[in-house]
């Protein structure tokens, strides 16, 4: 099966048989080896030096980084304002709602832009200490801006925190000063597998983190990871996993490189449904390189093109919400080739031949 949905993603052999390593301790030198090798491979993502940005590795999906973020990161006082403009920001807004911190939002219709003056004008003599957004909202596939909104931050001093949950490994992120935390997760633009997931966080910013929680305590993982340490049992055949991930990330080209193959794969993708009159719901400007949504062809229903890419052995993905009579998703993260887009195109001409 060819997973076409925003992760789990598609893994290449090596990463599989990396599922199969050798058992091992989470309390043995064996596994801070591993963690060391994580949280130095992440870090390296970005060119991120660990001794400003910690790597914290968690066991769980791209959720449970997203919350130990907003669970932790903001201290005592704060006041974090939520951009919204899919799902996943409305996600962030439940964190806040659900460990009680103070919060409004900045609530956008599904898909649309961020406009960094209304955002300037909403943080104007206004007392938040955060703001928190999605890099790459999945739900529509807007990628938003994230150096426009971290520079009007910067100049509110206000700290950033960002899901960059489907972005991470394959979209420019840059860790400019207003960016206190970022959360990812292995089994999306990493091509790991479920089970592990990380936050990055700024270590100067970790000092007025609050716990609000017992498992997704960031300040607990991250003194635990500095002295080769873990608190509870983690998800160890995900964690091999992300390491063997992370070696092909990196011997491919790192995130640039995978940002080409990305775009070129949905650019591919987004040709062929074009020339069967199919066309994408956002602009490839405003599009990540990850996944583009694309409206339903008309007289055919979400259910039937499924179902009949299913028995072809491809998984795509649904809308969410309102928008699950409007449109399909397709991502191309994973070990996906031109040949596989080619087939795509080519069992959808099946059903949208007139
Ligand atoms: C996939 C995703 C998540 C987390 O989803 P999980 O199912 O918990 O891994 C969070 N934010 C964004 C933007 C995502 O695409």
């Amino acid at each position: 099966m060819r997973l076409l949905n925003p992760g789990p993603v598609t893994l290449t052999p090596t990463v599989r048989d990396a599922l199969a390593a050798p058992d091992l301790c989470h309390r043995e030198v064996e596994f801070f080896d591993l963690q060391d090798t994580l949280r130095d491979g992440l870090a390296a993502v970005y060119d991120l030096d660990t001794a400003v940005w910690a790597p914290i590795v968690l066991s769980g999906s791209g959720t449970a980084a997203v919350e130990a973020m907003m669970a932790s990161m903001p201290g005592d006082g704060a006041r974090v304002l939520v951009i919204e403009n899919g799902v996943y920001g409305e996600r962030m807004t439940h964190m806040a709602a659900v460990h009680g911190i103070d919060h409004e939002t900045l609530s956008l219709a599904w898909g649309e832009a961020i406009d960094p003056v209304i955002l300037a004008e909403r943080l104007a003599g206004a007392d938040f200490t955060h703001v928190a957004v999605v890099h790459h909202e999945t739900t529509t596939g807007r990628l938003n801006d994230l150096d426009a909104i971290a520079a009007v931050c910067a100049d509110a001093d206000v700290a950033l925190l960002v899901d960059a949950v489907s972005s991470f490994g394959a979209e420019a992120i840059a860790f400019g000063p207003a960016v206190a935390a970022v959360a990812a997760t292995a089994n999306k633009c990493l091509h790991g597998a479920p089970g592990a997931a990380f936050v990055l966080a700024r270590r100067s910013a970790l000092t007025a983190a609050k716990t609000r929680a017992l498992y997704l305590d960031l300040v607990s993982y991250c003194d635990k990871q500095d002295e080769r340490g873990t608190p509870f049992t983690p998800a160890i055949p995900a964690f091999h996993a992300l390491a063997a991930a992370l070696a092909e990330h990196a011997s491919a080209g790192g995130w640039r490189a995978r940002r080409a193959y990305y775009r070129a794969l949905a650019q591919r993708v987004a040709d062929g449904l074009a020339e069967l009159g199919i066309q994408a719901m956002l602009s490839t400007q405003q599009s990540s390189c990850v996944l583009r949504a694309y409206r339903l062809p008309a007289g055919v229903s979400y259910h039937e093109l499924h179902d009949h890419l299913k028995a072809a052995g491809f998984v795509i993905y649904a809308g969410q919400g309102g928008l699950t009579d409007e449109i399909f998703r397709i991502s191309t993260m994973g070990d996906l080739h031109d040949g596989d887009v080619d087939e795509l195109i080519a069992r959808i001409a099946e059903i949208t031949a007139p």
